[in-house]
C-alpha cells in the first residue's frame, strides 16, 4: 500500500505510474489514479496490479492529461480487493478526492452518523467515510478544505497518510499524516508526494519526511515557505465538533 502524488509542470500521469510501479513491494491488491484539470478529473482504478491500471487506461485510448494527480497502491484492510473498493475515493458531492495508506479504526461509528446524514457509500471502504466526514465537516461549518481536513483528522483514531484533492481547486493537494510514511519531494516549480522517497528520485534529492501529526499544502505558482505550508493538525484546536 502506498500514495503518491504530482503537482508541477510536467505530466503527471507517467510520473504517477513509475511511482506507483516503485511502490509495489509495499504490497498491492489493486491500484488507481486521478490526475486533475480545470474544473474536472480522469480517474481510474482497478484490481490488480499497476500494469493492470496501465493496460485498461489504454484499452480507452484517451490522453490523461494534466500537471497535477494522485495515485495508490491498496492493500486492502476493509473490503475485500475489488474496483470499487479501489482507492482514489471521491465524496458524495463528487467534489473531494481522496487516497489513504493506513486504517481508520473508529470508522464504523463515523459511517453511522454520515448515513443518519443522508450520506451514501459506494464501498466497503474506511476511507471512504473519510473523504465524505470531511465533505460534511467542511459543508456543515462553511470551512476551507484545510479546515475541513484538520477537523476530521482530529476525530478519527488510527492512521493515515492522505492525499486530498477538491476537484474545484485543481491547483492545490492536501497531504497529512499519522503513523504511515509520508515523504515530499520539492524541486523549485513541483512537488512530488509518495510514501517512499524511492518512487520519485530519479527528479529530485531534496527530500523532507513529514513527521506524525503534520499536515502540508501544496500549492501550484506558491513561494516555497516550508514554515506556512506545514501546520500540525493534531495540535491545533479542534474548531468544531462532530454534530450527531
Ligand atoms: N484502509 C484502506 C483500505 O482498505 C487503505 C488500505 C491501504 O493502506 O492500502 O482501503
Amino acid at each position: 500500500c502506498g500514495i503518491i502524488g504530482y503537482l508541477g509542470y510536467r505530466e503527471a500521469y507517467p510520473i504517477l505510474i513509475s511511482g506507483l510501479k516503485k511502490l509495489e513491494y509495499r504490497g498491492y491488491d489493486s491500484s488507481g489514479i486521478a490526475v486533475f484539470f480545470k474544473n474536472g478529473y480522469n480517474l481510474y482504478k482497478t484490481k490488480g496490479r499497476v500494469h493492470e491500471l496501465e493496460k485498461k487506461i489504454s484499452s480507452y485510448r484517451i490522453q490523461i492529461k494534466g500537471t497535477m494527480g494522485i495515485g495508490h497502491t491498496r492493500w486492502a484492510t476493509h473490503g475485500i480487493p475489488d474496483n470499487i473498493n479501489a482507492h482514489p475515493h471521491v465524496s458524495n458531492s463528487n467534489e473531494l478526492i481522496m487516497i489513504h495508506n493506513g486504517i481508520i479504526e473508529n470508522y464504523y461509528a463515523i459511517k453511522i452518523i454520515l448515513l443518519k446524514n443522508g450520506f451514501t457509500f459506494k464501498s466497503k471502504t474506511d476511507t471512504e467515510v473519510l473523504v465524505n466526514l470531511i465533505e460534511y465537516l467542511k459543508k456543515e461549518n462553511k470551512l476551507s478544505l484545510k479546515e475541513a481536513v484538520r477537523i476530521s483528522l482530529n476525530e478519527i483514531v488510527g492512521a493515515y497518510s492522505i492525499a486530498i484533492v477538491e476537484k474545484s481547486h485543481p491547483e492545490t493537494i492536501i497531504i497529512a499524516k499519522l503513523g504511515s510514511p509520508l515523504s515530499l519531494g520539492i524541486n523549485e516549480k513541483e512537488f512530488f508526494v509518495s510514501s517512499d522517497p524511492i518512487s520519485f528520485m530519479d527528479y529530485t534529492k531534496n527530500v523532507l519526511y513529514l513527521k506524525d501529526g503534520e499536515m502540508a499544502i501544496l500549492k501550484k505558482g506558491k513561494d516555497l515557505d516550508l514554515r506556512k505550508i506545514i501546520d500540525n493538525h493534531r495540535l491545533n484546536p479542534i474548531i468544531k465538533q462532530l454534530k450527531i
